[in-house]
């Protein structure tokens, strides 16, 4: 037995050994996944970048925050294998590759504050400086975070600026520190996009107004393949799905998010359309169908 387990444990350590090559520049054995996922809609390449995850806190009340439901919510996450205590958040930018043009969907918390956008970005090949467009679908920190380095200068510096008009006015009238730091300075490189305005070919931004005053998605359609991205107007992947009157505690207008969450799952769930959601777990790509009263998210299959 304490040979079998030796030989074992020796077997082990060999391959380990190879695995690693002992080569320079290679990731450190037992890590998972290069923090991005590529993929294909029609002719237009995408990458979901992750910006890495938040420590595990409670989710409870800010990713369910309607006090009548907050033990219905803690019944299905427990129901779900998740601890209401302790789970993660994710922070999902997303790069579209149109050949011309390179469109950053929001930048993440940026590197000051453990955001991991650009170390990723490069595993997926990419250099900021090659980035020609960057779309904000609003003015949390943790969207527009990225946009500056730690001494306030441009991180995309040959990007063009994009960002919904409503929420661009609102968010330059009523300046947050990170509003401050990341947005303020370039006010005037930042071009206000209107709703169904088409920002690149085959992208459309789409007012999904609530999370924030005036929240923007993108809809993307090429070759006929669809893929929809809802920043945060998707809000938590379970408990916005399942419970239709659910609201965040960042939610800035609880009935109007509403309102919109019910819009837009009902569109993407008819149309069968692909989604990624900028907090929904990793690889955030997959579909959105009925279930009962509200709605289940499906995770894409996963390809390498
Ligand atoms: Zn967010």
């Amino acid at each position: 037995m304490e040979r079998r387990v030796f030989l074992k444990g020796a077997g082990l350590f060999l391959m380990a050994g190879l695995a690693s090559g002992q080569a320079p520049g290679r990731s450190p054995r037992g890590v998972n996944g290069g923090g991005f996922y590529r993929f294909q809609v029609g002719g237009i390449t995408a990458f979901v970048l992750s910006d890495g995850q938040s420590a595990p806190g409670p989710l409870l009340p800010n990713w369910g925050a309607n006090p009548e439901l907050q033990e219905a919510f803690r019944r299905t996450l427990e129901a779900h294998f998740l601890n209401p205590e302790a789970t993660r958040n994710n922070f999902n930018p997303l790069l579209l590759d149109t050949g011309p043009a390179r469109l950053l969907v929001d930048t993440g918390r940026g590197v000051a504050s453990g955001g991991r956008l650009l170390e990723h970005l490069a595993l997926a090949g990419y250099a900021p400086e090659e980035i020609t467009h960057v779309f904000l679908t609003h003015g949390h920190p943790d969207h527009i975070g990225g946009l500056v380095d730690g001494e306030g200068r441009p991180v995309f510096p040959r990007a063009e600026l994009l960002m919904g008009e409503v929420d661009l006015d609102y968010w330059l009238k009523n300046p947050s520190a990170a509003v401050t730091r990341a947005l303020v300075p370039f006010r005037e490189r930042i071009r206000p996009v209107r709703d169904g305005e088409e920002v690149l070919p085959g992208v459309r931004a789409v007012a999904s107004y609530g999370h924030t005053p005036g929240h923007m998605s993108l809809e993307v359609l090429s070759q006929g393949r669809r893929l929809f991205v809802f920043g945060d107007a998707a809000g938590h992947y379970l408990l916005s799905l399942r419970f239709p009157q659910a609201y965040l505690g960042f939610d800035m207008d609880r009935e109007q998010v509403v309102r919109t969450r019910a819009r837009l799952f009902a569109k993407v769930a008819e149309e069968r359309s692909l989604i990624t959601a900028y907090h929904f777990p990793w690889p955030s790509l997959g579909y959105i169908r009925r279930a009962g009263e509200g709605y289940e998210f499906l995770p894409a299959f996963f390809e390498f």
